[in-house]
């Protein structure tokens, strides 16, 4: 394989022979750089992986082997304790293997959605309930009592705990989350998560939405993420036939705004 200008020629040489005699050397060029390009990507993908991977089972292995320790009398609480942080790295290693494999299906096209007809307003109550847990937090739902939507709701509510994970997570005061729902005059369905986090500088705003991008915040550690929760969020959103984008100013906070179409067999209202 030849390289040259950013492209890669696979080049195969062979004898071209007439009858018993040789007349020489005959070569055949191709252009193999979508091939490579794939190849390193797939290269990145598993180097990724591994290296997420590595911690939780690192972690894992060594509280089993104190566990195992003969000769070391741990206390009840002790004990506790090691179980109790084998129960985290176990459930760590399952979320980064089911984020993984929403991945790979939204990458193949092959992410199924059921399709059901659901009331907005508890489709957005249920996620908040669900990142309750994470951190306290102060929410404001803003959205008609009768809006219904059709949509695959456990899919929809992966992308909202998501964004509402993220609102808690990258916000330096107690955080405070606006959800907004309502139809514009065209039928579609827009949400928006608001908050009033540390914001996301303009340069980087274009890839948040890209596999393992997470924004450099100087010093500060990273706080636990592995950068896939928006690739799977907008992945799922294109699968509704929508888009999600994000406007937001650092220091201030972020508003991430989710469209999706109308019902294509229920024809928008104010449509002839
Ligand atoms: P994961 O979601 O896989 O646990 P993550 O939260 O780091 O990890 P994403 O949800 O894809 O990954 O977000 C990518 C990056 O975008 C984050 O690491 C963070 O830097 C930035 N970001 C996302 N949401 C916000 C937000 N609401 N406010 C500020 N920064 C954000
Ligand atoms: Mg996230």
């Amino acid at each position: 394989v030849l390289s040259t200008r950013g492209r890669h020629l696979a080049v195969t040489m062979f004898d071209v022979r007439i009858g018993a005699g040789t007349l020489g050397r005959g070569g055949l060029v191709r252009d193999v750089t979508g091939a490579r390009e794939v190849e390193q990507m797939k290269d990145h993908l598993i180097g990724m992986a591994a290296h997420e991977f590595k911690t939780p089972v690192t972690a894992l292995r060594m509280r089993v082997e104190s566990l195992l320790r003969v000769d070391a009398q741990w206390s009840e609480a002790f004990r506790d304790e090691l179980l109790h942080g084998m129960l985290d790295d176990v459930g760590r290693l399952q979320m980064l293997v089911s984020d993984w494999l929403d991945v790979a299906r939204i990458e193949s096209g092959g992410l199924r959605l059921a399709l059901d007809a659901v009331p907005v307003a508890r489709l957005l109550k249920a996620a908040v309930d669900a990142v309750r847990p994470q951190g306290e937090f102060s929410v404001q739902i803003d959205v008609p009592d009768h809006l219904q939507a059709v949509l695959d709701a456990q899919r929809m509510q992966q992308v909202l705990i998501n964004l509402l994970s993220n609102a808690v997570r990258y916000c330096n005061r107690p955080p405070a989350v606006v959800l907004r729902a309502w139809r514009d005059a065209s039928g579609w369905l827009l949400i928006q998560v608001e908050d009033n986090g540390i914001g996301i500088p303009a340069e980087d705003q274009a890839r948040v939405f890209d596999r393992f991008f997470q924004v450099a915040r100087g010093n500060t550690r990273r706080p636990g993420g592995t950068g896939l929760g928006l690739a799977i969020a907008r992945g799922i959103v294109v699968a509704h036939g929508g888009s999600i984008d994000l406007a937001s100013v650092p220091g201030e906070g972020s508003v991430f705004t989710l469209r999706l179409p109308p019902p294509a067999d229920e024809p928008a209202k104010d449509t002839p």
